[in-house]
């Protein structure tokens, strides 16, 4: 469990934070230690239907070394497929996947081929919306039974796991495509937090005190953003 710092903490944070389960305490634990190494800050957990962790990694792009079987220094490094990486072959195919963001078009294929029946996802990745519904690429695969989804979050955490992965990877052509999406708003507020030094502070909290301290702007970005 985290221990909270005292000091301006808003008991909403505190609230959702404490009414989540293990594995997703995980997943937001490794995106933190993907921002704090200088990752985009995304983790994920492979837990058991009734919650039991399996495994949990994060992003790894920017790492120059990783634990067995993980990829790292690579565009591949995502934190969804170094968790299915590590899954055996041919394991039991009825793991819950946790994840801090809405998957990608790789990870979402990982996940359909991964021994994954349910996907849990909290921040909306507008970027990658529509690239799991591998149903419209084949017949045969429209008959198959996909992965459950249940995301994203559209409250504060939600936002806050969206706004912690566009850290430190924002380049122009990326930039323009999330405002094209209506994700302007969030990446002002990116910018600000860099410029001003925060994001640095942010590193030295941990996962549920970055929380709290970002709150009152999570709280304003989540009434403004598109759905
Ligand atoms: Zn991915």
């Amino acid at each position: 469990m985290v221990n909270f710092s005292p000091a301006g903490r808003p008991a909403s944070a505190a609230r959702i934070w404490a009414g989540l389960d293990e594995p997703w305490q995980e997943a937001f634990h490794q995106a933190w230690q993907a921002l704090r190494t200088g990752n985009i800050a995304v983790g994920a957990c492979a837990s058991t239907a009734d919650g039991k962790i399996v495994c949990s990694s994060r992003n790894r792009v920017n790492d120059s070394e990783g634990p067995p079987g993980e990829i790292f220094g690579s565009a591949l490094a995502h934190a969804e497929t170094n968790v299915l990486a590590r899954l055996p072959f041919r394991s039991r195919r009825d793991l819950v996947l946790t994840t801090t963001l809405q998957p990608c078009l790789q990870c979402a294929g990982a996940i359909r081929l991964g021994p994954v029946a349910t996907v849990r996802f909290a921040g909306p990745d507008r970027y990658w919306d529509g690239y799991h519904e591998f149903g419209k690429l084949s017949a045969r695969e429209a008959r198959r039974t996909q992965p459950a989804r249940t995301g994203p979050r559209r409250d504060e955490l939600g936002t806050f796991a969206t706004l912690i992965s566009r850290f430190a990877h924002l380049s122009p052509g990326y930039e323009q495509a999330l405002r094209a999406l209506g994700e302007g708003p969030m990446v002002d507020l990116v910018r600000e937090l860099d410029e001003s030094g925060e994001v640095g502070r942010l590193a030295a909290m941990n996962v549920a005190e970055g929380f709290g301290y970002l709150w009152p702007r999570l709280e304003k970005l989540a009434r403004i953003l598109p759905a």
